[in-house]
């Protein structure tokens, strides 16, 4: 497991942090294991976007889909227009 965390923290360090997405920051951590594992830090977690904004403070992100907004009511907006059945 160490081993597999150095290799991955090496693979992504050239990578822009601004590019990602709550989708594309976490790996699944095995096919019976919900949970997920931040390819920026290693660390496994069971809420994804919670650990999100420990990277990224300050941006909101759909639950839904991949959208990312800096404001919590346009994400709101979002959810409501985007997704009416989960809203
Ligand atoms: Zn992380
Ligand atoms: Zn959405």
């Amino acid at each position: 497991m160490f081993v597999l965390n150095y290799l991955r923290r090496i693979k992504y360090t050239s990578i822009d942090m601004k590019c990602y997405k709550v989708s594309q920051l976490f790996e699944r951590v095995g096919q019976m294991d919900e949970r997920r594992q931040c390819i920026l830090c290693g660390k496994i977690v069971s809420n994804t976007r919670n650990h999100y904004y420990v990277h990224f403070p300050g941006q909101y992100s759909c639950s839904y889909c991949p959208a990312v907004y800096t404001r919590s009511d346009t994400l709101l907006l979002h959810v409501r227009t985007k997704h009416p059945t989960v809203a």
